[in-house]
């Protein structure tokens, strides 16, 4: 097959929907089809693209412009190289319209793959509605990345066809028993019971519960340290909120780290926490959470909201345990027993494990992928 991918949010990039996309691709070109992916420039882009089995065509975002060059883009490349399906990486109208046009006049079938918060975000605005809904309603199928965000679109009044896609992670590059020598000597950790949240520092990741639920948590595991890995708007806001705390001791800021250090990052922590909650009247929730299924393809158990899509990340009492992500006390009851009853949290965890190779390595979502293009295009 010959597949157009088409998205705003790419690596390099950081994110779920980055991270989705790359990895989609990936597995598509695998698999022997060309897959060209059209995307806006970012910085450090060239680096990151030349080293990638797929094409990426990158073109300049002007505000005024933002809909017409990605626009002319699909069309000139499919006129050279007529695409059996365009792949529309997250809701948006701006870069679909390309996708409804050439759907319309050249019956190329497109699909999208929705991820939570985009297709609120398109809809909400006047002029966009009506353009979205055409485009909703002349994709071959809805893709979405777990029963909650389905849900939202059908509750939007869409009723065609939508299968869930989950995310899913590189079992041989997360994988348990890491060497985690380096970590723990970069980041002074010898002797450190580890809780650890990865993320962008955004607020409904819920890395405050987790700070206030600590006092409580240090008063029974003295040894404990809270280490947060990611980078984002929130950090001012949370590192005064630890010095308010008298938590200093206890937690370790360690920003964005590389994605080789990552896993032993991963394997090095004892739990795996991040009570993420919805904001904006609940339409700004957590789509999925890939970094649950990263923690545990690395063996560790996993604390999450009971919020969004989480549930379908972690299945609950199975693979982590799920909380009321503003019950401070109940996270920190929960952290605290995860970190004395070792057995259980390692059952936890290796049950995360056996579900990520399983059902969620990459190369099973690649195939997933490949089977839904394959029957739309034929
Ligand atoms: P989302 O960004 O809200 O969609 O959250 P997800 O949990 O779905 O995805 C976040 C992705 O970004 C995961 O693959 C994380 O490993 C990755 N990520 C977050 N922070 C960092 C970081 O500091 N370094 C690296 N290498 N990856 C990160």
């Amino acid at each position: 097959m010959q597949i157009l991918c088409v998205t705003q949010d790419f690596p390099p990039n950081s994110g779920g929907i980055a991270v989705f996309l790359h990895n989609l691709c990936v597995q598509l070109s695998r698999l022997g089809h060309l897959v060209d992916v059209v995307t806006p420039t970012r910085k450090g882009c060239v680096e990151v693209d030349v080293s990638q089995p797929y094409r990426v065509y990158r073109y300049d975002c002007f505000r005024w412009l933002s809909c017409i060059v990605p626009f002319c883009r699909m069309m000139i490349m499919h006129k050279q190289r007529h695409y059996d399906v365009i792949f529309i990486g997250q809701f948006m109208t701006t870069h679909a319209m390309g996708a409804l046009v050439l759907r319309r006049l050249l019956r190329v079938p497109y699909v999208i793959l929705s991820h939570g918060n985009d297709m609120h975000y398109c809809i909400s605005n006047w002029i966009d509605k009506p353009v979205a809904y055409m485009i909703l309603h002349n994709a071959s199928l809805i893709l979405s990345n777990s029963h909650t965000t389905a849900k939202h679109i059908q509750q939007r009044g869409y009723q065609g066809p939508i299968q869930i896609l989950h995310p899913g992670v590189k079992a041989d590059e997360f994988r348990p028993n890491m060497d985690t020598l380096e970590v723990v000597k970069k980041y002074k950790l010898n002797g450190r019971r580890v809780v650890l949240s990865v993320s962008r520092l955004v607020a409904r990741k819920g890395h405050d519960s987790v700070l206030r639920a600590l006092p409580n948590v240090v008063k029974q595991i003295h040894n404990v340290l809270y280490l947060i890995v990611g980078q984002g708007k929130e950090e001012t806001r949370l590192r005064r909120l630890v010095t308010e705390l008298n938590l200093d001791k206890y937690v370790l800021f360690a920003g964005y780290v590389e994605q080789k250090i990552l896993p032993a990052l991963y394997c090095i922590c004892d739990v795996f926490v991040m009570p993420s909650f919805a904001l904006d009247g609940g339409h700004d929730y957590e789509g999925f959470g890939i970094v649950y299924i990263e923690a545990n393809a690395c063996g560790k158990p996993v604390i999450g909201g009971k919020s969004g899509g989480i549930e379908d990340a972690v299945i609950d009492g199975i693979t982590g345990l799920l909380v009321n992500p503003d019950d401070v006390e109940k996270i920190s009851k929960t952290i605290t027993m995860l970190l004395k009853d070792k057995k259980y949290a390692s059952e936890l965890g290796k049950n995360g494990r056996n579900r990520v190779e399983c059902e969620l390595d990459w190369e099973i979502v690649g195939k997933k992928i490949e089977e839904i293009l394959v029957n739309i295009v034929s």
